[in-house]
């Protein structure tokens, strides 16, 4: 089994672990997007339990709120399931976050883009499989050979991002993550209005 790992740096999150106070426009928004991707089926749990989708807003001070570890099956979150993503370093595939439960493989996704753009408010990371076939090279799109969760993916969306042009969405599918799609924006409003965007299409034609 010890060859699975052979060639990866795993991920590593070190956690401070305290109960933080989000600002409460900050934790109103990240609720209200993220209960629309819930209600969407865009951040959720198959059912082997596994949850996917994650959403963040930068921090007015340093680094990023995101919805944590293991949250994706639940109904509803509170703050305790957002924690602060502090400080990362993309070649370790390592991040220090503040809160009660730990920030995801997937942060450093939204790291690069926050660290790319900065006047980047929100990235919001979803799993959809009709548009992921739907939408797979034909927006930008990572390459297949590049996986989930490791610094390559990271570099790669950096990459992307840094190539979009303001008058292009910003969106991403990665081909080397099956379903996953990224979107950013200023703010949530204009990152989940987007994507609702290329999703409703896909609801019409079911
Ligand atoms: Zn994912």
């Amino acid at each position: 089994m010890k060859n699975l790992d052979e060639g990866f740096i795993k991920f590593n999150c070190k956690r401070i672990d305290e109960h933080i106070n989000l600002p409460s426009n900050i934790f109103s928004d990240l609720n209200k997007w993220r209960d629309i991707m819930y209600e969407s089926g865009l951040i959720g749990a198959y059912s082997n339990g596994i949850g996917y989708g994650n959403i963040s807003i930068r921090s007015n001070a340093a680094g990023f709120y995101i919805s944590g570890t293991a949250t994706g099956r639940l109904v509803a979150l509170n703050q305790d399931h957002y924690p602060l993503v502090n400080s990362w370093s993309v070649n370790d595939n390592s991040l220090i976050c503040t809160g009660k439960i730990n920030a995801s493989a997937e942060s450093l996704s939204h790291a690069v883009i926050y660290d790319a753009l900065p006047e980047v408010g929100a990235v919001i990371h979803i799993h959809h499989k009709a548009m992921w076939d739907k939408y797979l090279n034909n927006l930008p799109t990572t390459s297949s050979n590049i996986l989930y969760g490791t610094p390559e993916m990271a570099y790669e969306i950096e990459s992307i991002v840094q190539k979009t042009e303001a008058s292009q969405d910003s969106i991403l599918v990665m081909a080397g993550h099956e379903e996953g799609i990224i979107v950013w924006g200023k703010s949530l409003e204009e990152a989940g209005e987007m994507l609702l965007n290329y999703y409703k299409p896909l609801l019409k034609s079911n």
